[in-house]
């Protein structure tokens, strides 16, 4: 709910050195993986200043090579000492309707929080953040629209103490979820050579005309487009292998059963759709939804962040080819 597969992540500044996640780890590892890469904080800064993104500067710890995170400017342009940033999915289903901002005013009243409007990760964002802590340094919480949260600490546990407050005022109480037919879903699955998402709430684009709506209506955050993709294809229940021949996405909706997602050894597509499922289930129906421009879309799906899912689905067997750029039909690029 936090965190969906590597994403999301947290840093510590402690003299002089700047600790922060590496590129393509996952935070749920941090107890059994070296996850945390140290930099100099002061060359980290000098490369802000000169406009040179810091992300992907490399330290050996523990016999690994692991580069800096791809938010590694915002971690450097806040102050504070200790930064929690995640893809909470109670924050992302505030962060993106085009009414947000104004929805949390109560909800996070007394805090020191600023919304900050969608930028892409890396220099981009840090650049609108290192803006927002001039204007009020106090800030401690930040909403990124399309994107997620970071809340601040001078300490591990004054941040985690604060992020679980925002947690607990932007709580939104999901959809139930109705019991998937497995049974027909796998029957499906079988016949088409495709899995059957094993999370229940995967299956909501096949059952709920609403989240069907939601989801083909575009991309409401970076991660969908990344690690799923800008649409969906939705086929009938009577699907045939060659109806999935020519399809590209990693996952199809089956109309009125659920999602069935393409053979693959990785785990990241199944958990970044049931995090998609959970944004989804929080968003009421007449919600107003700000989906990021096709432009912002297309901005996403370069060699850089090609190189960022690769690193993501380090464990993956299978190689992934290089993303194709937007098709004549307008249909956008999938990375596969
Ligand atoms: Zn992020």
């Amino acid at each position: 709910m936090l965190v969906q597969a590597a994403t999301g992540n947290t840093s510590v500044k402690l003299d002089g050195v700047l600790w922060i996640k590496a590129s393509g780890k996952w935070l749920a590892h941090a107890g059994k993986d070296e996850i945390l890469v140290p930099v100099s904080l002061a060359e980290t800064r000098r490369r802000v200043e000169t406009n040179t993104d810091p992300a992907g500067q490399t330290a050996i710890v523990n016999g690994q090579t692991l580069g800096t995170s791809v938010e590694t400017a915002m971690h450097t342009v806040i102050p504070h000492r200790v930064i929690l940033h995640v893809h909470s999915v109670n924050v992302i289903a505030w962060a993106v309707r085009s009414d947000g901002e104004a929805q949390l005013q109560a909800r996070l009243a007394g805090l020191d929080w600023q919304w900050i409007p969608y930028l892409p990760s890396g220099l981009p964002l840090a650049g609108a953040i290192q803006e927002a802590v001039e204007r009020e340094p106090k800030t401690k919480v930040f909403v990124l629209a399309n994107h997620g949260l970071v809340v601040c600490g001078n300490t591990p546990e004054n941040a985690e103490a604060l992020l679980r407050e925002v947690e607990a005022r932007v709580a939104i109480t999901p959809l139930a979820v109705p019991e998937p037919n497995w049974e027909e879903l796998h029957r499906i699955g079988d016949r088409l050579g495709w899995r059957v998402a094993s999370n229940p709430a995967a299956h909501i684009f096949g059952m709920d005309p609403v989240a069907r709506r939601i989801v083909q209506g575009g991309v409401l955050y970076p991660c969908q487009a990344i690690f799923l993709s800008n649409h969906v294809p939705v086929f009938s229940r009577y699907v045939t292998p060659s109806d999935v021949a020519e399809v590209k996405t990693s996952w199809v909706v089956v109309d009125g059963l659920g999602t069935l997602l393409r053979q693959r050894q990785n785990p990241v597509e199944g958990l970044t759709l049931g995090g998609l499922a959970q944004v989804i289930l929080r968003l009421p129906e007449a919600a107003p939804l700000a989906y990021l421009t096709e432009p912002e879309v297309q901005n996403l799906l370069c060699a850089d962040v090609y190189h960022y899912r690769e690193r993501v689905e380090g464990n993956s067997s299978e190689r992934i080819p290089f993303p194709q750029r937007a098709s004549a039909d307008g249909v956008a690029a999938e990375l596969r």
